[in-house]
């Protein structure tokens, strides 16, 4: 299997760093092809702009989608894009590797993010119409590909429990999981999370090798979770509101999870 790691952390020597090199030792020992995005040390330009479409008529005031579209579509997007799209046409499973920052991923990998992701590649993909919404949430051009995300955090797992003050980290991950990765096509795997990171010690480190070890070697048999996909059925088009009776009387993010 070919594993795509898209990994941000400013310092090698840091929990993230020694994540990242046990997951790719452990990947290639298990026989898989590995490689790294390594985002600090390729010094990820972080800024969607102009620059990215380096073709484009700059007598026209630029358009963030369509630009990015033409560029895609004609072959002439900045080559460190074209490189990161060619590396998710390659890989079986992506890996997205970062510590949480502010609830969320670092900037850097936002970036990417907004930068690979073209319009026309990752979204923009398929019919646009009444009666169908795009190819998208559960199909799209990640369609086939697993997604996981390995994250840490310094809350502990009780500030993310379902009535901890951090909000449950199923909701906190749901922009990234559902958003970021369930909408280009991905199947995405429950989330690997190192909670509490400023107590990890040497006893802790061999649990956590234990546990990340176990979910490298399932990747390709854990069940995806089951969020509800959007052109079979279970939403009005083209209002994507659940139907009454799917999830019947619930709201929120978990109302879009079978
Ligand atoms: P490090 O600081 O490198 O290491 C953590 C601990 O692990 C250290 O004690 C280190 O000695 C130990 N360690 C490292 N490697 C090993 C090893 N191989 N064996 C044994 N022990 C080891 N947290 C939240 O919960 N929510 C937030 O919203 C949030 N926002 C943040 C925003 C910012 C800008 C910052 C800087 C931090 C934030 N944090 C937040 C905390 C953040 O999530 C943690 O600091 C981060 O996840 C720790 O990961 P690290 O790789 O930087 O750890």
């Amino acid at each position: 299997m070919n594993v795509l790691i898209v990994y941000a952390h400013p310092q090698p020597r840091s929990l993230n760093g020694a994540l990242r090199d046990f997951a790719v030792q452990h990947l290639e020992a298990a026989g898989h092809t590995v490689q790294v995005s390594d985002l600090y040390a390729m010094q990820w330009k972080t800024t969607l702009d102009e620059h990215d479409a380096p073709q484009r008529d700059a007598s026209l005031p630029f358009d963030t989608s369509l630009d990015s579209k033409r560029a895609y579509a004609e072959g002439t997007q900045s080559d460190d894009i074209a490189r990161e799209q060619d590396k998710l046409r390659w890989a079986d499973t992506v890996i997205f590797q970062f510590p949480l920052w502010w609830f969320s991923m670092p900037a850097i990998m936002k970036g990417w993010i907004d930068r690979v992701y073209a319009c026309g590649f990752a979204y923009g993909v398929g019919e646009h119409s009444d009666t169908h919404w795009g190819t998208r949430y559960g199909e799209g051009s990640m369609s086939g590909k697993r997604a996981m995300l390995i994250v840490t955090a310094g809350g502990w797992v009780s500030h993310y429990s379902p009535r901890g003050i951090n909000g449950p980290i199923d909701d906190v991950l749901f922009p990234i999981q559902h958003g970021m990765l369930f909408y280009p096509g991905f199947d995405v795997l429950p989330p690997y999370v190192v909670y509490r990171t400023g107590k990890v010690n040497a006893v802790r480190w061999s649990e956590i090798e234990h546990e990340l070890g176990a979910r490298l070697d399932s990747l390709t048999t854990t069940a995806p979770i089951p969020y509800r996909r959007q052109n079979f059925g279970a939403y009005e088009i083209p209002a994507l509101t659940l139907k009454e009776d799917i999830a019947a009387g619930q709201t929120g993010y978990a109302a879009h999870i079978a």
